[in-house]
């Protein structure tokens, strides 16, 4: 009971933060670079539609924050003073969704509008009506948040100040109660309240923070920083499948490699990736992540898709090695071996942060087939290339010849062998020497003894 007390207590503390300036500040149409035409046709139709029917609606969250940092917004948020259920009955082409945060998802195409209604703090609140959809967990853990409040009440419930500037389509104003426009001015990222009680809430919120810090490249405010090492382990108290959806995101928004090298700074790489983290402590080098993120940072760049099982396939490479070279060194055959180390590393990884089973299916068979990747005599390579999965395991072999793991030239054959026409593959096959000697079965050695 006195944990409980004291718990609540330390809540409103956090919630009052005194050093935080809780101002509203209306900046006016002239005074910022908000305008009409960069937010998209469906949520200017959302935003008209809520105001319409009486409900007072904004744009914001990532929205508002991109377009006043000169950036085009990923996708549209508004929040409202509309429940869900209201905005469900405005929109047919709308969704209910969630349990612990219910939102709506109002449908264009592809593009999805996700709408929230206005939150409030049910701390303050005592009637159980509000506590019952308002849960934390012992920890503090944020279970459900369905407390409906004003916008001011909504600002405070968002993560960053930059996250919690509003837009009124009405008046064409932002809305700022959080100091969100200077720390967007001084680049850095603030949580709202006081941040340890706001990580152990939703410690997820350390992921965002990592997230925004490198794709936005701002600096994380001293007090926002400094809780987040010690609080790092709560992530294991996350549910492993939003675990993976946080995981594609910090690692598809087009700044991996600076991503990877925060979350190992801040100690959020162990929480996502246990084993990973645990082979890279004991020596296994990796080069091929960073090959790997910067791949796909430079293919979102140009705009070309990224597949998460080949980022999988990345992230867990090295715990994979390690696996699989422990096994040979117990006397197991190269080939059962690694069956096995596939096997484990992904039945580990699976809990942290789950995998679907349509992505995990194709990460084993980009790892199988780098094995039969190097074996090319005979009918080998043309049924190699057949595999529906060749061409992610040729480029995954690419990635790992750029790190220095597989020898020279076999990327660049594979790359010649398939431009070629049916008789310059004869012909490569049969410089390969059909009746030479079989590829040796090479055993990985561990990094330090490779010149050995
Ligand atoms: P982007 O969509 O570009 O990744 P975003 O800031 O819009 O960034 P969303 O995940 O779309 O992020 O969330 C929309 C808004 O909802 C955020 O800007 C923030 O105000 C609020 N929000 C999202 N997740 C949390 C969270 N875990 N805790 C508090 N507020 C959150
Ligand atoms: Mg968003």
């Amino acid at each position: 009971m006195l944990k409980k007390v004291k718990q609540r207590f330390s809540r409103l503390l956090g919630g009052n933060n005194k050093t935080q300036k809780l101002v509203r500040r209306d900046i006016p149409r002239d005074e910022h670079n908000v305008s009409r035409t960069s937010i998209s046709d469906p949520a200017k139709k959302v935003l008209h539609r809520l105001n319409k029917a009486g409900f007072e609606a904004y744009l914001v969250g990532g929205g508002v924050r991109d377009i006043l940092l000169d950036g085009k917004p990923k996708d549209f948020d508004v929040a409202t003073s509309a429940t869900p259920e209201e905005v469900h009955a405005l929109f047919r082409n709308s969704r209910l969704i969630g349990r612990r945060f219910r939102i709506v998802h109002v449908l264009f195409g592809r593009e999805v509008i996700e709408v929230t209604t206005f939150r409030g703090n049910a701390t303050d609140n005592t009637d159980d009506s509000a506590s019952d959809q308002r849960k934390t967990s012992e920890h503090g853990l944020l279970l459900r948040d369905n407390v409906y409040g004003s916008m001011e009440e909504d600002a405070l419930r968002r993560d960053f100040t930059i996250n919690a500037l509003y837009y009124c389509i009405r008046d064409f104003t932002v809305i700022d109660f959080a100091g969100g426009v200077d720390d967007l001015n001084n680049r850095q990222l603030r949580l709202i309240g006081d941040p340890e009680t706001r990580y152990r809430e939703d410690p997820v919120r350390m992921l965002r923070a990592i997230r925004f810090a490198a794709k936005l490249d701002f600096a994380i405010e001293p007090a926002t920083e400094a809780p987040i090492r010690e609080l790092a382990p709560l992530l294991t108290h996350i549910p492993a499948a939003r675990l993976f959806d946080e995981v594609l995101k910090l690692f598809t928004a087009g700044h991996g490699e600076a991503t990877y090298d925060l979350l190992q700074r801040y100690d959020l790489l162990a929480p996502l990736f246990p084993d990973t983290v645990r082979a890279l402590n004991a020596g296994e080098p990796d080069e091929l992540i960073r090959q790997a993120l910067r791949n796909t940072d430079a293919r979102i760049r140009q705009g070309k898709s990224v597949t998460p099982y080949f980022l999988f396939a990345a992230m867990l490479w090295p715990a994979l090695q390690a696996e699989w070279r422990k096994r040979q060194d117990q006397g197991e055959p190269i080939q059962p071996a690694l069956h096995q180390a596939i096997a484990k590393v992904i039945g580990r990884q699976i809990q942290a942060t789950s995998i679907p089973k349509r992505f995990s299916g194709p990460m084993k068979e980009i790892w199988e087939l780098q094995m039969r990747l190097p074996r090319r005599q005979g009918k080998r390579a043309l049924t190699t290339m057949e595999h529906p999965r060749f061409r992610a395991a040729y480029d995954f072999l690419l990635v790992r010849e750029n790190a220095g793991e597989v020898e020279p030239g076999l990327g660049q054959w594979w790359t010649e062998f398939q431009a070629t026409d049916e008789r310059g593959r004869e012909r490569m096959l049969s410089q390969l020497g059909n009746s030479g000697p079989k590829p040796k079965r090479r055993r990985r050695r561990p990094p330090g003894n490779r010149t050995a």
